[in-house]
């Protein structure tokens, strides 16, 4: 209990305050007041609550549980079926983590902000102040993915809005000063106007760089996951060897396809579900040349 508030930390905070606020503005000064309770407007709370209640789930699940723990007393196997292991760069020997004084499973990384090895490494995400492993990637694409929809969803609430807004109080005007001017009661006060545009505008300057950025990283894990890759693995390559031989090639690209069965799991309708447990296993991939070795080729 006291390590999952230990999680809680001001990036964390940040960002729970951040969805609440655009929850709040988005429902209560956009919908509710403009869109009533009209079809729309029951269908766009609908949806949006799914994106934002679906994305905040996925990302309490990536704060709060385990990146994926390295099982202690972990030691290569040299006569396991698969050839394929990850060596040191300098000697060729098994890769060894001196302050966890134990040896690292394939593709697991020390990770210095958690101070221990994590599975599967991806990298760690200040934001959920918890590493992204193999635990809990397929978890983090889901989030993003559900977190760029109530984005975009928010945006366009918002810029809808205004556009109303403005074309409705420009009619106003054309009436007021028409010439059968007769006099009109605007449906708030002025100072309510004033300050419903301060909140959708400061949750528009929130939403629009949020959205730019977490689309690109959807989009940049999305190239990742196609060819199975971490973030760790693309920026320093893997050093591996296939029977005392090395190998250049990504061992753990099966193609597209494989690839993404691997990380999102065999049940493709369930992809885009939020995930019920973490993922088990994690030092232990298959390797192309597991396929080669079974006579199957990259899809
Ligand atoms: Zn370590
Ligand atoms: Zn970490």
């Amino acid at each position: 209990m006291l390590n999952s508030i230990k999680k809680v930390n001001l990036y964390v905070g940040l960002v729970l305050a951040t969805y609440i606020y655009l929850f709040c503005v988005d429902v209560f000064c956009v919908i509710v007041p403009w869109l009533n309770w009209s079809v729309p407007g029951i269908l766009n709370l609908v949806i949006l609550t799914f994106s934002s209640a679906t994305s905040l789930y996925c990302y309490l699940f990536c704060v709060f549980l385990d990146a994926g723990k390295v099982t202690e007393g972990w030691k290569p196997d040299e006569e396991a079926s698969s050839a394929v292991q990850e060596v040191k760069r300098k000697d060729g020997a098994p890769r060894y983590c001196q302050k966890c004084k134990q040896y690292k499973p394939p593709r697991s990384h020390h990770c210095r902000v958690c101070q221990r090895c994590v599975l599967r490494m991806d990298h760690h995400c200040p934001y959920t102040n918890n590493c992204v492993g193999h635990a809990n990637y397929r978890t983090f694409l889901v989030f993003l993915f559900y977190v760029c929809a109530s984005l975009v969803h928010t945006i366009g609430l918002i810029a809808a809005h205004t556009l109303h807004t403005l074309q409705t109080s420009q009619e106003q005007r054309v009436i007021r000063t028409g010439p059968q001017s007769r006099p009109v009661h605007l449906e708030n006060g002025f100072r309510n106007i004033i300050l419903w545009a301060v909140l959708e505008t400061s949750a528009f300057a929130l939403a629009l760089p949020a959205a730019i950025g977490l689309i690109m990283l959807l989009g940049w894990h999305i190239h990742l996951a196609l060819t199975n890759k971490t973030t760790i693995e693309y920026q320093e390559g893997v050093r591996s060897r296939v029977q005392g031989v090395p190998y250049s090639e990504h061992p753990y690209d099966l193609g597209p396809y494989h690839n993404l069965h691997q990380i999102l799991g065999e049940n493709v309708c369930a992809w885009c579900l939020p995930p019920c447990s973490s993922s088990h296993g994690g030092d232990k991939f298959i390797t192309v040349w597991d396929m080669a070795k079974h006579g199957l080729t990259k899809d």
